[in-house]
């Protein structure tokens, strides 16, 4: 696994998708920005995400708010005082810890040494061997499994309880992911926010202190009146918003998984007091369809709905995915109540609140949201996408199986030979596409290398412009997932990709 999530990020460098922020000062740390195709295949994905909220539902529309916000919004959203997380740092290593990536270290772990457990035992006894039986009865698994659980649990308590003794002690008790286990000289443990701060105005006594937008609900919550009024929505509608978000995560890794500064799809649902339950199961079906649609797979899906709740919910699940590193959070739907429009009234003064024609009486409505995080939806695309392919003839490639519809080059038009015309041509059907399609014209190299290029680079559809072109007006198509090629009319070409890319 680790393996594959190597080639992943390699792949990504080397076929334009991703690179580290400013790399040629070796970089800064979970910050990355997005090459030629990397750009093209994140907006894709978040078309695809806002055509499915924005157009296919009605009663959602979009809004773009400013990163940038009033400071008494975070006051009011919990930031200031709830968005943070317990830290101690190590002054031998001079290494910065956060509780809950201990934790999940330590979970892998032990869970490695149960996967040992039961390859072990599946040598051991061959066909008879049972998986789940073994899981539910075998000491071994069973007391590693009591102690992912004793940890999980501890870790649960103090952050509850905000117990930073007890954080210490956990970390001590750990040990484990910290190369100085055993050494005592911790500095104390601190609360750290995790809002980037930063300052509005000329000169530095007059200056605002602002933050850096740490979630993108927010922007649309202080604008629910004015889409509802401007809009003549009726209850229950949405808002749905793109956008970035920063947040000052303390142990930043895993990638684009955990960034610094990243991307969020976010939808605010708002519904009648009392009706947010139906929603929340609405949303939850809706989301797990949209992601099922890009077809990566049910098995690597599965919903973890939480036990324990932040302040504001009644109600959350995350959608996780099987990430190259494991299953792990890639959305989460929550069920809000009115506590965001609600402390919004407090702290502004203003209501914020729905006349409800039917009932005829006004509320402060209830929300389900639903946010996504784009890089994580790019990474869970991107890493599914890329695979080893053995070939019937024994050779093997590396083909990158996007989805048609988020693939950045939808079709590669390759003229056979570069002489006798037949660019010329493959330029023409160039300008022909251009116009529909983001396509890429290539020259260069031998056709196998070529096809073996855009395999890599995951264009779906390779046109091939050859001698009999220049007699019958056809090419060759080939798919890149089949590799099967085919005779067929320029004049087809339009609709063959468009059938190929539109959902
Ligand atoms: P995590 O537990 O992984 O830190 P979270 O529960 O804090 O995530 P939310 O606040 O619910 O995340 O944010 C909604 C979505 O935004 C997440 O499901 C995730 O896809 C994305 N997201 C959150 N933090 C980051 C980050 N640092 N980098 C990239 N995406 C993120």
């Amino acid at each position: 696994q680790e393996d594959k999530f190597k080639k992943v990020i390699a792949h990504a460098k080397e076929y334009g998708y991703i690179f580290g922020s400013s790399e040629i000062y070796d970089g800064l740390s979970a910050v990355y920005d997005y090459g030629q195709n990397g750009a093209e295949l994140k907006k894709n994905i978040r078309e695809y995400w806002w055509k499915s909220m924005v157009y296919m539902h009605q009663n959602i529309v979009g809004l773009d708010a400013a990163i940038f916000m009033h400071p008494t919004t975070w006051k009011a959203s919990g930031h200031v005082d709830a968005f943070n997380d317990p830290l101690i740092d190590n002054k031998d290593s001079k290494k910065r810890y956060r509780a809950d990536v201990l934790v999940e270290d330590f979970r892998e772990k032990i869970n490695q040494k149960i996967e040992k457990d039961i390859t072990k035992a599946k040598k051991r006894f061959g066909d008879a061997f049972n998986e789940d039986e073994f899981r539910s009865t075998n000491p071994n698994v069973l007391r590693r499994q009591k102690e992912i659980d004793r940890i999980t649990a501890e870790l649960t308590r103090v952050q509850e309880e905000n117990d930073l003794a007890g954080f210490k002690q956990l970390i001590e008790d750990l040990g484990i992911g910290c190369p100085e286990s055993g050494s005592k000289n911790w500095t104390d443990v601190r609360q750290f926010n995790l809002m980037f701060g930063t300052k509005l105005g000329a000169s530095a006594e007059s200056a605002t202190d602002l933050y850096l937008r740490p979630e993108t609900a927010q922007g649309i919550f202080v604008n629910f009146l004015n889409v509802q009024k401007t809009g003549r929505m009726k209850i229950p509608f949405g808002i749905a918003q793109t956008g970035k978000a920063f947040r000052n995560e303390i142990v930043a890794r895993q990638f684009i998984f955990r960034m610094r500064e990243f991307e969020q799809m976010e939808m605010q649902f708002f519904v009648r007091p009392g009706e947010e339950m139906k929603w929340y199961e609405y949303w939850k079906e809706t989301r797990l369809n949209w992601h099922l649609s890009l077809g990566l797979g049910r098995e690597n899906y599965r919903f973890h709905d939480h036990d324990k709740l932040a302040h504001y919910a009644n109600a959350a699940a995350d959608i996780e995915f099987n990430f190259p590193f494991g299953f792990k959070e890639l959305e989460g739907i929550h069920s809000r109540t009115d506590f965001d429009l609600k402390a919004h009234e407090e702290y502004s003064g203003k209501k914020l609140q729905f006349f409800d024609p039917e009932l005829k009486e006004s509320y402060v409505p209830y929300v389900v949201e639903t946010s996504v995080g784009l890089d994580r939806m790019f990474l869970a695309v991107f890493s599914t996408a890329l695979q080893d392919e053995e070939l019937e003839d024994g050779s093997s490639r590396v083909v990158l199986k996007l989805p048609a519809v988020v693939a950045p080059i939808k079709a590669a038009i390759l003229p056979l030979v570069k002489k006798d015309g037949l660019p010329e041509v493959a330029e023409k059907i160039v300008e022909n596409l251009k116009w529909t399609f983001n396509v890429a014209y290539d020259e260069k190299d031998a056709i196998g290398r070529r096809y073996r290029r855009q395999d890599a680079a995951g264009t779906p559809i390779c046109i091939t412009v050859d001698h009999d072109t220049l007699n019958d007006e056809t090419v060759t198509i080939r798919d890149r997932d089949t590799m099967e090629q085919k005779r067929v009319p320029i004049s087809e070409l339009k609709s063959i990709i468009s059938e190929k890319v539109d959902p």
